[in-house]
């Protein structure tokens, strides 16, 4: 996991106070997480860490782009991000009884740990930040700006009469297009 290690915060060399990193996170970064269904994006993460007697805050700024499929017209969307996190790193043998270890907001390391890797949380940051529905934006005039193309033949006439057989347009031949007739299909 060697990639990993650029995302490594050597937290015990750092004077209490506040410290910022900054990152510019890629494919590359996503490459590392095999679950990850976007592969390429290019966001500028900005990290204040806060570091206390016993107690890390750390505050996450993600500004950028991600590249995924867009929901309604199946092109690339540059989706843009920008958000805000904070998350709490405290020290295993200070958690209260009361605190219940499964709270999203604080992580918990063991008191021998030196280094926090934050690459995971990143890219964690990065899947909250996507809406769940991911299209493209109305221009100023209020009108769609997806592939037009793609959205004329989704709006045009749903007749068995077979697809593009008598049409030579090499538009049809486009596996995208293939990919979308099977979805329609499924309908
Ligand atoms: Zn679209």
């Amino acid at each position: 996991m060697k990639s990993f290690e650029k995302y490594d915060i050597p937290f015990v060399g750092l004077k209490l106070g506040l410290h910022i990193f900054s990152y510019q996170i890629n494919g590359e970064l996503l490459s590392l997480i095999e679950e990850s269904p976007v592969k390429e994006c290019d966001i500028a993460v900005q990290l204040e860490f806060t570091k206390r007697e016993n107690v890390f805050e750390l505050g996450f700024n993600l500004s950028g782009t991600v590249d995924v499929d867009c929901d309604r017209c199946n092109d690339l969307l540059k989706l843009p991000i920008e958000d805000r996190y904070k998350i709490l790193v405290k020290f295993k043998a200070l958690r209260e009884s009361s605190q219940p270890d499964d709270d999203p907001d604080i992580i918990f390391i063991d008191k021998n740990e030196t280094h926090l890797n934050i690459a995971e949380l990143i890219y964690e940051f990065l899947i909250l930040s996507m809406p769940i529905y991911k299209v493209h934006p109305d221009d100023e005039d209020g009108n769609s700006t997806c592939n037009q193309a793609v959205m004329e033949w989704l709006e045009g006439d749903d007749s068995d009469e077979g697809f593009g057989e008598e049409d030579e347009d090499d538009t049809f031949n486009d596996p995208r297009w293939e990919a979308l007739r099977k979805l329609k299909q499924k309908k």
